[in-house]
């Protein structure tokens, strides 16, 4: 079992960061003979004021874009650290949080779930409260169908374990936090999706979604992100995120958004990938991979800039409640865009 290229890239991004960055060692997932380190890449303040941002990546291992679209992320603020003062001095408010690779186990077996056959994205305690579609909503069956959620009573896996862990301890601790985890999907659109996933009813934080959304719709001019609950494609059974969402403490607030990034665009200009379960997933051909990581490096630099600003666009007050009927008239009242 070869070790995966992006686990000695993040090896040479932990030296070149040096004192600025704080590496932590999650868990270790065996593969084999082999065993590989889920590892946490943490900057910026350790006070439980400041606001955080996660970047969660790799998490079905089949997914490899997801990984690096997060390892290229953190590439950039380890080489800005060398000279940007600007991130220097945002840094000291606020904290950041790199988890590229949750499923290296995964990654190196080019399967979307772990070493053990179970689908990380689906291996939380969370049940859905509607009906789920057959087997993409999770099922227990086995671990030889897709979207295993492991065997009934079973404790979590240690990936989803240590994913939740390090949330909790760098995200939830804090007043506010945004996470984003980089998946590659199905369909036409890169889309954004916050929870929920294991029921149709809305979330608490509406109004902050809405808002930011709408500093998004102001700043990123022309992008083509399509934001929606995830409800609104399919529900499924034992989302981490729907978990850590409901598991936050009252009063924090806490913004898990998926990014799905739309596989049919490189798909569709290259239909010979439809042949190859990697090229379903991936971007094959270079300039297309990195098109795709420029895109997506803008989007995580302003969630970032977002988070460090929350104060400026978070609804407060009387306000929350106006946002709160806007957005339901724009996502749950007929109203999908
Ligand atoms: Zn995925």
């Amino acid at each position: 079992m070869r070790t995966p290229s992006e686990l000695l890239e993040l090896e040479g991004l932990a030296r070149t960061a040096g004192a600025h960055v704080e590496r932590r060692l999650l868990c270790e997932v065996g593969v084999g003979a082999e065993r590989f380190p889920v590892h946490a890449f943490l900057f910026g303040s350790t006070s439980l004021d400041a606001p955080a941002v996660g970047f969660f990546g790799g998490v079905h291992g089949l997914e490899r874009i997801g990984a690096e679209v997060v390892i290229a992320h953190l590439r950039s603020v380890v080489m800005r650290l060398r000279w940007d003062e600007t991130l220097h001095r945002q840094l000291e408010t606020m904290r950041l949080l790199f988890v590229p690779l949750v499923n290296p186990g995964g990654l190196a077996l080019g399967t979307r779930a772990n070493p053990n056959g179970v689908d990380l994205m689906r291996n939380s305690p969370v049940e859905a409260l509607e009906r789920v579609p057959y087997l993409v909503g999770g099922q227990r069956i086995s671990s030889s169908l897709p979207w295993f959620r492991g065997a009934p009573g079973a404790a979590m896996e240690s990936e989803s374990t240590a994913l939740c862990r390090i949330v909790q301890d760098e995200l939830l601790s804090r007043p506010f936090s945004i996470a984003i985890d980089c998946h590659s999907g199905f369909g036409l659109h890169d889309r954004v999706w916050f929870p929920f996933a294991h029921t149709a009813r809305p979330i608490e934080h509406l109004p902050e979604i809405h808002a930011l959304c709408e500093t998004m719709d102001e700043t990123l001019l022309h992008h083509r992100y399509l934001i929606e609950p995830q409800s609104h494609q399919y529900l499924a059974h034992g989302d981490l995120w729907d978990h850590l969402y409901l598991g936050a403490p009252p009063g924090s607030v806490f913004l898990p958004l998926t990014l799905e990034m739309g596989s049919w665009l490189w798909v569709r200009k290259n239909p010979r990938q439809l042949f190859s379960r990697h090229g379903l997933f991936n971007p094959v051909i270079e300039h297309r991979q990195q098109r795709v990581l420029r895109r997506h490096l803008n989007w995580l630099d302003f969630i970032t800039r977002a988070a460090a600003s929350q104060a400026r666009w978070r609804p407060i007050g009387t306000e929350r409640q106006h946002r709160r009927e806007l957005a339901m008239a724009r996502w749950y009242r007929g109203g999908r865009r």
